[in-house]
């Protein structure tokens, strides 16, 4: 049983698990769709060397999961190439082209980009299919970190959450750790909503202002290709290494860079009320549940992150940007609110409680399809 794929099966999934080998093109790729109970399974297409097929299936479970928490049409699934995506441009074609056929009858998986692909590979893989999602623009696609999709996803999450733990938005000192895309665009919409942006951090270094950083200011900075640290000489505040972003005291704290920044070893040092999770497991489980027993409420990343896959999934259905902002806010403050009711009901985690909610959903859709 060990490899083939059926040691994952769980009341779930995974559905299908295809291995795909083309010799033509020396292609070798696998496909994990996991759950489609709810719709055809979107979930983005790795390529790396070291990718495996334990990896697909966490990676397209995790995509159920999302997706049902979302409160989207799809099921979860993932693909994974196994080449290194710095190839030269014509064999990096040539592959994705042949992976794109391989999976063009498994009409109920909906490619999109991750690590190792972008929306040009998405693009040939729509021109080679028909379906794909995280297009470019000009045949249709909407460009998510371009207009600040997950960004704004964590501003409305903020938005519900902040009333539990009594805190008004006006004035609120905001620090955020990552001022990459996700990063930025939930600065930027949370100054918009009275906040104050205390202090930011990128893989360079930390600035802090607890007078308050012009957002617009900064990311115009940051655009130039200058560390956010850089930014104090001339334009005021204190710059320091990139570790000091988790002492700074704040209202509202936001992960938007990598995994597992936050740890047993260093929770302690969180001076803050909220945190909402843009980057994906930031924080793990070990200091999720020190911060609750603290009194510090934390959106978990799947909640308040879904802001892409939520513009993927508007994408696909054909949607505007402005009608992707208008579903992102109301799911985003609609599952929100579930969570945290259901987390202070039950005096659960809130990711406990996401779960659950998450869970329950794809078990519901099973059970309205015939063919579960
Ligand atoms: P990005 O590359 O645009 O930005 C990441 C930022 O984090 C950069 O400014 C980088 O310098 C900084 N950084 C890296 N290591 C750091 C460290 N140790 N300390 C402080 N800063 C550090 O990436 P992004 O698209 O903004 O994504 C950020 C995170 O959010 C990732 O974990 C990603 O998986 C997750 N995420 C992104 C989206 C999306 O829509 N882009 C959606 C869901 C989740």
């Amino acid at each position: 049983m060990n490899d083939s794929g059926f040691e994952f099966c769980d009341e779930l999934g995974p559905e299908k698990v295809i291995h795909i080998h083309d010799a033509a093109t020396g292609l070798k790729a696998i496909l994990v769709v996991d759950n489609v109970a709810a719709g055809p399974s979107i979930g983005g297409t790795r390529m790396a060397p070291d990718v495996s097929l334990d990896e697909c299936f966490r990676l397209a479970r995790a995509m159920t999961l999302k997706n049902a928490a979302a409160g989207l049409p799809h099921g979860g699934g993932k693909s994974v190439i196994f080449a290194d995506p710095r190839m030269p441009g014509a064999d990096k074609e040539r592959l994705i082209r042949a992976f794109a056929k391989a999976v063009g009858q498994i009409t109920d998986y909906i490619p999109g980009p991750d690590m190792g692909t972008d929306e040009t590979c998405m693009a040939w893989v729509k021109d080679t299919i028909g379906r794909a999602v995280g297009l470019p623009r000009d045949i249709g696609g909407i460009p998510l970190d371009e207009i600040g999709a997950t960004g704004f996803g964590l501003a409305v999450a903020v938005d519900v959450a902040k009333d539990d733990c009594d805190l008004s938005l006006s004035g609120a000192r905001v620090a955020i750790q990552g001022f990459g895309s996700v990063g930025q665009h939930a600065a930027r919409f949370l100054a918009e909503k009275g906040a104050r942006l205390v202090a930011a951090s990128d893989s360079r270094g930390c600035l802090i202002n607890s007078e308050g950083i012009d957002v617009a200011a900064l990311m115009a900075w940051k655009a130039s290709g200058k560390p956010v640290a850089d930014y104090a000489e001339q334009h005021g505040g204190q710059p320091t290494h990139r570790e000091a972003i988790i002492d700074v005291a704040s209202d509202i704290w936001i992960p938007a860079a990598r995994p597992d920044v936050i740890n047993e070893a260093n929770v302690h040092r969180l001076d803050t009320r909220l945190v909402v999770q843009g980057a994906n497991i930031p924080f793990t489980a070990g200091a999720e549940k020190m911060l609750h027993e603290k009194g510090v409420l934390v959106v978990p990343d799947f909640i308040a992150n879904a802001g892409g896959v939520i513009c993927a999934a508007v994408e696909y259905h054909e949607g505007s940007e402005s009608q992707a902002m208008n579903v992102i806010e109301e799911k985003i403050r609609y599952n929100t609110e579930q969570v945290l009711s259901r987390a202070r009901a039950e005096n659960l985690l809130p990711r406990e409680s996401a779960n659950i909610q998450a869970r329950q959903r794809v078990l519901n859709a099973m059970a309205l399809r015939r063919t579960y």
